[in-house]
């Protein structure tokens, strides 16, 4: 996914259509029921008052068209989520560290965090790749510490909030 934030009106409109059309074609050809549907992008920008502008705008055109659906806005990228989990990084590459600095931070507000990951935090070891990421959430989960972050991030709150919303009522009425 990319631009969703940045698209226009009837450009939103049109293309989270297209997306639902796929979404029920791909559903009928697997003869399966959609309980809900996830949409993530990086905001490409640090948290502010147009982050939350957005996060609303594409989520209410993502229920309109889609009934249950929730659009995971990552500020200002996907790295400033995995910088909550120092043990995290360093389970996958012992060598990495996050810096004191950015610990128990608000991660969001940085404005470039994969720069802070590949420059200041895979200073040493190998270098970091995007292709990473499965692999440090995949620690996240497996550690349970997806709750207790060292650090915050509205962006990373609204999706454990999503989350648990999601279990607790979209998938039981979606099955
Ligand atoms: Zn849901």
């Amino acid at each position: 996914m990319c631009g969703w934030h940045r698209a226009s009106e009837n450009n939103l409109e049109e293309r989270v259509k297209t997306l639902s059309r796929k979404v029920r074609a791909r559903a009928t050809r697997e003869e399966a029921t959609v309980a809900c549907v996830f949409v993530h992008e990086d905001f490409d920008r640090p948290d502010g008052p147009d982050y939350v502008t957005a996060q609303n705008r594409v989520q209410a055109a993502l229920e309109r068209n889609l009934g249950t659906a929730h659009y995971v806005l990552a500020v200002a990228e996907v790295e400033s989520w995995m910088l909550l989990f120092p043990h995290a990084l360093s389970a996958v590459t012992s060598a990495w560290k996050v810096p004191g600095k950015y610990r128990n931070k608000d991660t969001g507000r940085l404005a470039d965090p994969k720069r802070v990951l590949t420059s200041e935090v895979c200073k040493s070891g190998r270098r970091y790749r995007e292709s990473d990421a499965p692999v440090i959430f995949e620690r996240v989960v497996a550690s349970r510490s997806y709750d207790s972050p060292s650090g915050s991030n509205r962006s990373w709150r609204r999706l454990r909030d999503d989350a648990a919303t999601c279990c607790a009522s979209h998938l039981r009425t979606g099955r």
